[in-house]
């Protein structure tokens, strides 16, 4: 078969095996069209095919990964038609085929030209062109004859334009001894040009420079280390639920038992004799100096004697470490040097970090722990200063836009406070007096309104929106769920509509899916003729051909549940409208400063008075008794209670499996008596709507659920938060949890049962019985964790860019957070020549994309 058939047919493979996700190749599969309908017009394919290929592949990033196995699988058979050689050649591509071993590694100096020449294909033909492996561990593994190369000049300054290296783009066929085959496992790595090799941080290091022996060891140190194994034993646990692999490694000063548990293939990975490497927390049981499910590698003979802190890359399929090492090794040592730092010399002296070149040699290649920290640091820096950047522009476009003002007296203002059945908390008042100083700026507003669950939030945005209706324009106020949408609704109606209210109450309005046809119908009219002011709704909003007749406010309620495109899409509906995003997730300042960094803060970190803190106590499994007793009683006085089963595994089958099962449990043996709802994944979403209005209108006493119980749902009456296998939450998920209990008058209680006696002593369980207020928390949690949990994975999105920041250095964040808005202030468009590098690895950060990251 042609060559370029032979290469497509290997991305279809890969495509295939990675379930249709345009993953074979980064950037997509169009990607490959760059090149290679030249190569099959070399290789004398039909213009026909060819054109039949580029045509299905053109729009194969836009289709659905059923359409895309569909699209391949036609384009294949239209091939094997008309090149019957394909259709015969059904030899499938081994997966197990080795990878070739590295040879005359330096870098083709033409990287750059754009006409790369046909390289001699000197890696996949066969044993000839390879040298007999024994000679490997004698070969240094330096790129020694980069020098020697003919021409190896670095085309870093082509005449003119960019200074970026251009070779920095070359795919990494300009390497010798990297053949299409390689590139395409390099690619399944994310790895296609040589700044993508050079942006490929180690998953983590072994540290040879100071490798300790076994008798050296002590309690408590996180060490690596090495021996051979001479014993191994796999057992069940006397419960028969888990399987303990234990090895015992011996290096000659001393033997060190290593125990994994639940991973029972690792008997057919170790085996006596082997030598490994072991990194872990050195524990004692018994009196002996343990490792319990320490990371472990088999050791390459060759690292023992480098002497130097190694890096472990992320490997995949058919690479193998020593062969990507040896790649990296040769990349970095040539190419970081190279590089001109896209950073400005200011900002640099600035920060005291090393420069750009020496960063990245010092990641792949650490010298000392102390210069890959500093090397860590810097390119931590380098993503946070881009973030910033990215959301000072967002914000800046945000507030370039005009917005229509809308102004209120103090005397009305007054007259709607004094309406509401409670005084606003100091902190509710301070961010309405926000919001009113937005609406009047004649600038869009921008504003995530921030507070803990039950801080009362709703009114304050009610009372927002009333201030622009009142003015004859309209606000929206869109909710995750119906359940939700309904809640907001009612508090609207009762803020602003109710005894000498602002408006009829026919003037709010509920739109959800749920909603009724003909009721719809009578809610858009009322929407595009003004007659309504205010809609509540859920993405209905979005999805329901709604038109306002002038949209002015909006509401997002929390925020993170909502894409980019669904907030853009509701914004859309009126003319620049002033938006109000908010949010339960309490994120400490200075990272909400960074991450919303485009959006205007008001945080409300007061509750309402009179709220009483939820007593909050960790149990042990045998004291599970005592928990059903007070759940039990708190039923015979009246009030209802959760109790919420973790997520078992993944599996959504076995996270229903738990859930239903302990449901069944309950109420079979221990709450015969009383009515039990039971909520999941499983169920869509009106289902578990219907379970909660059911669980609400008190049709059950007990509400048996996973943690789908969704965030912000009032049931005044619950009074108890049981939740088993505490320890498998974090600290965020727990406060959400927490905050369902306790919003009505009555004492409430949170129980924590963790699922063994160990962890009762777990430190989120601890902070979570002393303290009541998520900001506490978040910050312990952003110092233990770091901040994804807090974040959530839904928001994720922000944080895909940082590979190398954490969240939690919260010094390194405030930093980068300065010198970006002081250079935003200089140079906001990076025109200015010694910012032209910046901007464009700015470009290739946000890969086209603006910072709306809110
Ligand atoms: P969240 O911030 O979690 O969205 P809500 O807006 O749902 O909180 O408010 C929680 C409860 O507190 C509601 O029942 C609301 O009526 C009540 N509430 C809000 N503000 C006050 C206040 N200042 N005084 C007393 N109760 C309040
Ligand atoms: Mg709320």
């Amino acid at each position: 078969m042609q060559p370029s058939l032979e290469k497509l047919r290997k991305f279809f493979r890969l495509e295939h095996s990675n379930g249709y996700a345009d993953s074979a190749v980064i950037g997509g599969l169009m990607k490959i069209l760059d090149f290679w309908a030249g190569e099959a017009r070399n290789d004398g394919i039909p213009e026909e095919v060819i054109q039949a290929v580029t045509g299905t592949l053109q729009d194969y990033g836009g289709m659905s990964p059923e359409a895309r196995a569909e699209a391949l699988k036609n384009l294949w058979k239209q091939i094997a038609e008309q090149i019957p050689d394909a259709a015969s050649d059904a030899k499938p591509v081994s997966r197990t085929e080795e990878v070739q071993p590295l040879e005359a590694l330096p870098i083709t100096p033409e990287a750059g030209s754009p006409a790369q020449p046909q390289k001699p294909a000197v890696v996949n033909q066969g044993p000839a062109s390879n040298p007999p492996k024994g000679k490997e561990p004698n070969r240094p593994s330096g790129p020694k004859k980069q020098g020697a190369h003919p021409g190896s000049k670095v085309a870093s300054h082509p005449g003119g334009g960019s200074k970026t290296p251009i070779a920095l783009n070359a795919s990494l066929t300009v390497l010798a001894g990297v053949g299409p085959r390689h590139a395409i496992m390099l690619a399944r790595l994310g790895l296609t040009t040589l700044g993508d090799m050079l942006y490929y941080y180690p998953r983590r290091y072994d540290d040879y420079s100071h490798l300790k022996t076994i008798r050296e060891l002590f309690f408590g140190q996180q060490v690596t280390v090495i021996g051979a194994i001479t014993t191994v034993n796999s057992r069940q646990a006397r419960n028969g639920k888990m399987s303990i692999f234990e090895a015992v490694i011996n290096d000659g000063t001393g033997g060190l038992r290593l125990t994994w548990f639940n991973q029972p293939w690792l008997s057919n990975r170790l085996k006596v004799g082997d030598a490994i490497s072991v990194s872990g927390e050195v524990e004692q049981y018994l009196g002996r100096l343990v490792m319990n499910s320490p990371d472990w590698e088999p050791v390459e003979a060759e690292n023992l004697h480098t002497n130097r802190i190694v890096p472990v890359y992320p490997l995949t399929a058919n690479v193998t470490h020593n062969w990507l090492r040896k790649l990296m090794t040769q990349v970095v040592t040539y190419w970081a040097p190279k590089l001109t730092d896209h950073m400005p010399e200011s900002i640099r002296q600035a920060t005291g970090l090393p420069s750009l070149g020496s960063a990245l040699l010092q990641v792949h290649r650490p010298d000392s722990q102390e210069q890959l920290q500093l090397a860590r640091q810097r390119l931590a820096f380098d993503e946070i200063f881009f973030l910033q950047m990215g959301v000072l522009r967002q914000r800046r476009d945000w507030r370039a836009a005009a917005g229509r003002v809308f102004e209120v007296e103090d005397e009305w203002l007054d007259a709607r406070l004094a309406a509401l059945p409670f005084a606003l908390t100091a902190a509710q008042k301070r961010a309405l007096d926000e919001i009113r100083k937005d609406l009047k700026s004649a600038k869009p507003m921008n504003r995530l309104l921030q507070g803990d669950v039950g801080s009362g939030k709703t009114i304050v945005a009610a009372l927002g929106a009333a201030m622009v209706t009142k003015c004859g324009a309209q606000a929206a106020v869109m909710a995750p769920t119906s359940i939700l949408a309904e809640q907001h609704y009612h508090t609207f109606l009762k803020g602003l509509a109710g005894d000498g209210g602002l408006m009829p109450p026919g003037a709010i309005r509920l739109l959800i899916g749920d909603t009724p046809g003909e009721e719809k119908e009578e809610i858009r009219a009322g929407l595009l003729d003004g007659s309504i002011a205010i809609v509540i709704g859920t993405h209905a909003l979005i999805e329901d051909p709604v038109a306002f007749k002038d949209l002015q406010f909006i509401v997002v309620d929390e925020q993170h549940r909502f894409g980019v495109e669904q907030r853009a899409a509701l914004r859309s509906k009126g003319a620049n409208p002033h938006l109000l995003v908010m949010t339960a997730t309490p994120i400490p300042r200075s990272l909400a400063l960074t991450i919303y960094g485009d959006l205007d803060l008001s945080i409300i970190d007061e509750m309402p008075p009179g709220r009483q803190l939820v007593e909050t106590h960790v149990l042990t499994p045998r004291e599970r008794e005592r928990a059903y007793m007070l759940v039990r009683g708190q039923v015979k006085s009246g009030y209802q209670a959760f109790i919420i089963y973790p997520l078992v595994e993944e599996s959504e089958k076995s996270e229903l499996l738990a859930a239903t099962q302990e449901h069944d449990r309950l109420q079979k043996e221990i709450f015969p008596d009383l009515k039990l709802g039971l909520l999941h994944g499983r169920l869509r979403q009106d289902e578990k709507d219907a379970v909660m209005l059911q669980f609400r209108s008190r049709e059950f006493e007990i509400l048996v659920s996973t943690t789908v119980v969704e965030v912000g749902v009032d049931v005044p009456n619950a009074t108890v938060m049981l939740v088993e296998g505490a320890n498998r939450f974090g600290l965020a998920q727990l406060h959400q949890l927490r905050g369902r209990v306790g919003r009505g008058e009555a004492q409430s209680y949170c129980l924590l049962i963790p699922d063994h006696e160990d962890a009762v002593e777990n430190e989120r369980l601890t902070a979570m019985a002393e303290t009541n207020d998520g900001f506490a928390l978040a910050e312990r949690d952003l110092h233990q964790r770091g901040p994804g949990e807090f974040l959530g994975t839904r928001q994720a999105g922000y944080t895909t860019n940082l590979r190398m920041a954490s969240l939690s250095d919260i010094q390194l964040i405030e930093k980068a957070r300065l010198q970006a808005q002081a250079l935003f202030e200089r140079d906001a468009e990076l025109k200015d020549p010694d910012n032209q590098l910046l901007a464009e690895a700015l470009q290739r950060f946000w890969g086209g994309r603006k910072g709306d990251v809110s």
